[in-house]
């Protein structure tokens, strides 16, 4: 078993198991979250049926996504605190926000893969997974920012994350200071990205009840 797979493991059944004194040391943070109480626990085989929560469909505010995105009703302001921070690394990188984030989903009703009885974020609109951006054209670009960007361009984690010469590798320092600013600022207590099994070409960020940073 890999080192991460044991650490979600263990927070897992903490959580699922116990009540509030490893749910407080699970997370970073003191804040509550709306969804901490609800059960994750699924049974292992059959159709799953996933807890009723409001969920919303949500363009985005700060940012927009490519298409409209269904999450949890109180997962919608985290987005907005996410596109905040998307824009301000953009600014940073680039001097300009992309046009559009793209996503690969965000409400899904399974279970985590590879956890068969755990109910996955995406389950209660409660996560996103995050694939890139795509950037208008400009009429000038910032100063050092190469004048090929003036052109529209996409930055894709599956392309980009490892990139280490060129304009690539201005995509690269912009998704990792993203990662990092991510990190820092609490918006999610899930972070996964290229650092952790299957997520090679993206970031999953949510809200569950534990914190787990491998991005
Ligand atoms: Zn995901």
């Amino acid at each position: 078993m890999r080192p991460t797979t044991c650490v979600v493991s263990l927070v897992t059944l903490s959580l699922l198991h116990a009540t509030s004194a490893p749910l407080a040391e699970a997370t970073s943070t003191d804040d509550s979250y709306p969804l901490d109480s609800l059960p994750r626990e699924v049974s292992p085989k059959g159709k799953m049926e996933c807890p009723h929560v409001d969920l919303v469909r949500y363009h985005g505010d700060v940012v927009r996504y490519h298409k409209p995105v269904l999450v949890y009703v109180g997962f919608k302001e985290r987005l907005t605190q996410f596109e905040e921070v998307v824009r301000e690394v953009a600014m940073e990188v680039y001097g300009r926000p992309p046009k559009v984030i793209h996503h690969a989903g965000t409400y899904n009703c399974r279970r985590v893969s590879g956890y068969p009885v755990l109910l996955s974020e995406h389950g209660l609109g409660n996560g996103i997974d995050v694939v890139g951006f795509d950037f208008a054209p400009a009429r000038r670009v910032a100063p050092g920012v190469p004048r090929s960007l003036r052109r529209e361009f996409q930055v894709r984690l599956g392309k980009h994350w490892d990139a280490t010469s060129g304009v690539a590798a201005l995509h690269a320092r912009f998704l990792r200071t993203l990662a990092s600013r991510l990190v820092q600022k609490g918006i999610f207590r899930v972070l996964l990205g290229p650092a952790y099994p299957g997520h090679k070409g993206h970031f999953h960020l949510d809200c569950a009840p534990y914190r787990l940073v491998a991005i």
